[in-house]
């Protein structure tokens, strides 16, 4: 991996760890634009925003990225209309219906308010206007990947046009004809907050489409750029400012978004409009033809699918193959923070004398499975990645791949053992969550979702102990 400041200097960083899941059913980078469906069933509830302030009323009819709810735990972040629409409050527990939808024609850019040169703010602008306009979901803390607080500013910035994860949408979907924009979006995010590093994350390909960015993020002199491997998961941010020095004061404001992000952040200051239709992916061995679709907030999840799978029953993952989650009972349409949806074909029964006869079919990270010996295809998933679960072996393989260079293995028999002091010791702080070690254990121990809840019950120890000390 390569860093480079503006000043053109570049420096090498050591990677260790992380690995390509072999894998079919990946997008390929056509887009394709689906219709407008008759209604649209937006889910209040993202994987971290909860939008429980409702700021229409049944029967009201909205226009185009007006406030229709806001997450009132997290700094007002809103849920804002795809599009005109008439809100139904009693269709769907959970959801925002929106119908007798109306795409109206784009307007042309809003002339007075639109900035004169790029990177140059528009008069009136403020941080508050891209809170409004709905860019402010797409801002994280680099660290915890929790919403930040816009009463503060960011000393880091880290943008990535990568995403590593298989079937997520990235740059390969989302760049082309916004490279200018990329750029543009950099100088913004500069002229924004001006005493920040903004930090561009590229990967290190010959890929046209990658050195146009590298070359427009270097050109546009304001931004360092990094330059990554395209090795899962070097594109995570808590990663990447650990292994670049950047995250080494710890109450430094280290902030990260992705192309996303700054493409919504451009359209906001650049042509006065919110981001409205979202680019996901729809990929997995289960599904006829693995494509990136341009949809809009609360396109109802049947009519993606409708049509789409090739294996049924199938599971319906929100989110990448390592790090997704089975997409919530109840859930209708597509949310927030969405990044695409997996499917993969469910398990329905069990191996016959699994433990004698491991993976024939299967193939591992390590030589766990017979399937190993067989010729070099790509893995068709099944919801068993790696078999039936088994105790843990000590095989180390969770320990080869782990990019955070923690020991997975002795973390997972502490927190067996319910010894959370233990786990604190061996640094569970630094699990970035990247599921790695879920997928190579040939015993199929969850280990991510350990050290997820782990870390979570830890955080909710220390919380507690402060607020003791607080009353005390
Ligand atoms: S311990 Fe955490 S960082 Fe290491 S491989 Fe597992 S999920 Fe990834
Ligand atoms: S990969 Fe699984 S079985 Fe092997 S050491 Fe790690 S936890 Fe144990």
């Amino acid at each position: 991996m390569y860093v480079g400041d503006p000043s053109g200097v570049t420096s090498k960083v050591a990677l260790a760890g992380g690995y390509n899941v072999p894998v079919t059913g990946a997008p390929s980078s056509e887009v394709l634009e689906l219709p407008l469906p008759d209604r649209l069933l937006i889910p209040l509830t993202s994987r971290r925003l909860e939008f429980s302030e409702l700021r229409v009323k049944d029967g009201q009819r909205v226009q185009p990225g007006q406030v229709l709810a806001v997450d009132h735990g997290h700094y007002s972040i809103p849920l804002l209309a795809p599009c005109a629409g008439t809100v139904r409050l009693d269709g769907q527990e959970g959801h925002i219906v929106l119908d007798e939808l109306e795409v109206p024609p784009q307007e042309p850019d809003a002339g007075s308010s639109a900035p004169a040169r790029i990177g140059e703010l528009p008069p009136g602008f403020s941080v508050a206007t891209l809170v409004e306009m709905g860019v402010w979901q797409f801002l994280s803390d680099a660290r915890t990947g929790a919403p930040v607080d816009p009463a503060v500013s960011p000393d880091v910035v880290m943008v990535s046009a990568v995403r590593l994860e298989p079937f997520v949408t990235g740059g390969e979907a989302q760049l082309p004809g916004n490279v200018d924009a990329f750029a543009r979006g950099l100088s913004l995010l500069h002229a924004i907050f001006p005493d920040c590093a903004v930090c561009a994350v590229v990967p290190d390909t010959d890929d046209p489409l990658a050195l146009e960015a590298k070359e427009a993020a270097s050109k546009c002199g304001c931004a360092r750029v990094l330059t990554i491997p395209l090795k899962y998961p070097f594109d995570n941010p808590a990663l990447l400012a650990r292994l670049t020095g950047l995250a080494g004061d710890p109450h430094a404001q280290l902030w990260a978004t992705s192309l996303e992000g700054l493409l919504a952040l451009d359209e906001a200051v650049t042509h006065s409009r919110p981001r409205t239709e979202r680019i996901v992916s729809l990929a997995g061995p289960a599904v006829t033809q693995p494509v990136h679709l341009r949809v809009m907030l609360g396109y109802p999840i049947d009519a993606i699918l409708n049509g789409r799978l090739c294996r049924e029953p199938a599971r319906v993952v929100e989110g990448g193959l390592l790090t997704g989650r089975t997409l919530p009972e109840g859930w209708l349409g597509l949310g927030a923070e969405c990044t695409g949806l997996t499917v993969l074909g469910e398990l329905t029964e069990r191996t016959f004398m699994a433990f004698a006869r491991p993976g024939v079919s299967r193939r591992s990270y390590s030589r766990s499975f017979v399937g190993t010996y067989r010729p070099e295809i790509g893995v068709r998933f099944s919801t068993a990645l790696a078999g039936e679960l088994r105790p843990c072996i000590s095989c180390g393989q969770c320990v080869d791949i782990c990019p955070a260079r923690i020991m997975p293995n002795v973390l997972h028999k502490s927190i067996y053992a319910k010894d959370l002091e233990r786990a604190i010791d061996l640094r569970v702080d630094l699990c970035i969550e990247c599921g790695l070690c879920s997928y190579v254990c040939p015993s199929k121990i969850d280990l991510r979702q350990q050290f997820v809840d782990a870390k979570a019950e830890i955080q909710a120890d220390m919380e507690a102990a402060l607020a003791l000390e607080a009353e005390a």
